[in-house]
């Protein structure tokens, strides 16, 4: 079964790509920004703490996260495979992650990273707030979540290209066209 990661920046289309990918390989998506969101909708007490952060587009706090998605891959479902979406997002949730898979004598296998311009990130992001509502989608918030990403996550990427497992894909066009190279690249890193 294969444990992959997703990564790519707000308004790339991870999510949805994520789902898709997951299906494919038979393995949950993890996505610990809907973990969060659940959290918020539920008036869990992590989604009090949690929500603030968010609608400010800031990130959860390390410790936070990592306790939480440690919990969920706890679940029988990611026993053996999974695809993470949005985590690690911090060269510290790095280290997290690789603590909790050494101890399941689990390695990592493939990190896809979408890319995209981001005049067409800001304009998706526009989009799907109009269509969803989403509180962290307003354009203030958005410009604070792309330079975090270009902050904190770039550093991630390159993290996991000096590993050589990181697989870059472009994010731009058809949501189908996308996923099928994705699973094309997964399929050959698994291969090899
Ligand atoms: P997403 O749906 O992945 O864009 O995540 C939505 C929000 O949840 C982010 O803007 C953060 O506030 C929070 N979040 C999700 N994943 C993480 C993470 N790995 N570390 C810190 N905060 C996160």
């Amino acid at each position: 079964m294969a444990r992959l990661i997703i990564m790519g920046p707000p308004g790339s289309g991870k999510g949805t790509q994520a789902e898709h990918i997951a299906r494919h390989f038979g393995i949950p998506a993890i996505s610990t920004g809907d973990l969060f969101r659940a959290h918020v909708r539920d008036k869990t007490e992590l989604g009090l703490e949690a929500g603030g952060y968010m609608e400010r587009g800031e990130f959860v706090p390390d410790h936070v996260t990592t306790d939480m998605l440690k919990l969920r891959m706890e679940e029988a479902d990611a026993a053996d495979g999974f695809l993470l979406d949005g985590y690690p997002r911090t060269v510290i949730q790095i280290g997290a992650l690789d603590e909790m898979l050494a101890a399941r004598g689990q390695p990592l296998e493939a990190v896809l990273a979408l890319t995209a311009a981001d005049d067409e990130l800001l304009a998706r992001m526009l989009r799907r707030a109009h269509e969803q509502g989403r509180s962290d989608d307003t354009e203030a918030v958005i410009q604070r979540r792309l330079e975090l990403y270009r902050d904190e996550t770039q550093p991630v990427l390159t993290a996991y290209s000096n590993r050589g497992i990181l697989l870059p894909l472009d994010g731009s066009g058809e949501r189908e066209t996308i996923t099928t190279a994705a699973i094309a690249a997964v399929e050959r890193a698994l291969a090899a």
